[in-house]
């Protein structure tokens, strides 16, 4: 390990290696750090992403991706069940373990170095300089960088310890608890989801194929609505119900900031990206093509800022505005749509699944089920219509 760096990275998600990747292939130097042992590991991740969305980004390799989605299934709390082809969106349920390997041997492969093992504790300005503290295999090391990436996800520390605003209100934040299950029934290329107060108040189930048999299933529930139950309690009980003779062959809690994107996203010789920056989509939690925009754009930002000797906030503003520009209207948009759903009743439910079921399943889109959820508040139909039809 050098003492100093052009670019010093924090958290070897998606987030932080797609920017390790894009930062070091324009030949500045660049070092990541993850606390912990192996990269991608634990996954704390349903796995489901649109594939058009990763090819952006990587080459798609069918050795990471578990399960090929072409259809939806949407279940009321009383069972009624609204299924439907998707015509456009091809999703995948991604092995993350083995996607987050290959991501970061992108980035080592474009000259990023990555130490695992490695938690980042401290990080002191000097000058225009960084000096971040960190336990490496038992080992307190200290280096310096001349801008640090904050990508440490949802329980980030590093843009707090910046100075940065990063704290979560409470309906901002999503526990959720997944188990893969085996020997289940499920649908093999179908994502469904189950909406109930009583499953998972504030939030939904999701049952995401992992292959004929076996699936992540989960579910996100919001603090405000759900009293004092945990997630897992909350899944227990699920798939106690739905899956009685399931094998659990994993389980797993963590938390999705259901948030706005951070005011400020970076500062003098600092960015943050991924779900330290709340990048992630406030209605449905997904946050992986996210972090990968935005390690893209932030890693390309931090190489040109090196390479004009200007690592200064007024610099790095580009990747804000290129996120703002991007990304930043689409996000409020489904922040207000996550709002309205969150608040929707077992019998708003029951009442859009019957609205549906009269319909003929090959008419059924996402538009025509979000426009439903949101007919008794018409303001919002406009946001439904730009996210979902990107009109
Ligand atoms: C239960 C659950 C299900 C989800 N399902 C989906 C889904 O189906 N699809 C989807 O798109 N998204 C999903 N998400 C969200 C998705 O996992 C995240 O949005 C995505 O991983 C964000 O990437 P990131 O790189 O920003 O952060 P992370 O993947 O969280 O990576 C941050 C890394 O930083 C490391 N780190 C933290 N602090 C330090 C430190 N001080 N020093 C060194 N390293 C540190 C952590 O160990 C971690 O590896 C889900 C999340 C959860 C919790």
């Amino acid at each position: 390990m050098k003492k100093h760096y052009n670019i010093a990275i924090v958290g070897g998600g998606p987030a932080g290696t797609t920017a390790a990747r894009f930062a070091a292939a324009r030949g500045v130097s660049v070092v990541l750090f993850e606390k912990d042992r192996e990269i991608g590991v634990p996954v704390r991740c349903a796995e489901g992403v649109a594939e058009d969305v990763l090819a952006k980004y990587i080459e798609i390799d069918s050795r990471w991706i578990a399960s090929r989605i072409t259809a939806f299934g949407f279940h009321s709390p009383s069972g009624i069940e609204i299924a439907f082809q998707s015509a456009t969106a091809r999703g995948c349920v991604l092995h993350r373990r083995l996607f987050d390997h290959a991501l970061a041997e992108l980035a080592s492969e474009a000259g990023a170095e990555i130490y695992t093992k490695a938690y980042v504790h401290s990080l002191r300005k000097n000058g225009p300089k960084s000096t971040l503290g960190l336990r490496y295999i038992g080992q307190e090391k200290e280096i310096t960088a001349d801008i640090v990436i904050a990508a440490d996800g949802i329980e980030s520390r590093i843009a707090h310890l910046a100075g940065i605003k990063t704290k979560l209100a409470f309906r901002d934040i999503e526990p959720c608890a997944q188990m893969q299950l085996a020997n289940i029934d499920i649908h093999p290329e179908r994502c469904d989801f189950y909406l109930s107060e009583k499953w998972a108040p504030g939030g939904y189930v999701w049952v995401f194929p992992k292959g004929a048999r076996t699936a992540n299933v989960g579910l996100g529930i919001n603090g405000i609505h759900a009293g004092p139950k945990s997630a897992l309690n909350y899944l227990q009980d699920f798939v106690k119900e739905h899956f009685p003779k399931a094998t659990v062959l994993t389980t797993t809690a963590a938390g999705v900031p259901v948030a706005q994107t951070l005011k400020q996203l970076v500062a003098d010789g600092l960015m943050i990206i991924g779900d330290a920056a709340r990048q992630v989509n406030p209605l449905t939690g997904g946050g992986i093509s996210a972090a990968l925009a935005a390690g893209k754009m932030a890693g390309q930002v931090a190489a040109e800022a090196i390479k004009a000797d200007d690592n200064s906030a007024r610099r790095l503003t580009s990747y804000q505005k290129e996120w703002e520009k991007t990304y930043g209207k689409e996000s409020r948009r489904y922040y207000r749509l996550k709002d309205w759903v969150m608040g929707l009743t077992d019998q708003d439910f029951e009442d859009i699944a019957a609205a549906l079921a009269k319909e003929p399943p090959e008419e059924i889109t996402l538009v025509k089920i979000f426009k439903q959820a949101v007919r008794k508040k018409p303001s919002l139909i406009i946001d439904v219509l730009k996210v979902f039809a990107g009109l």
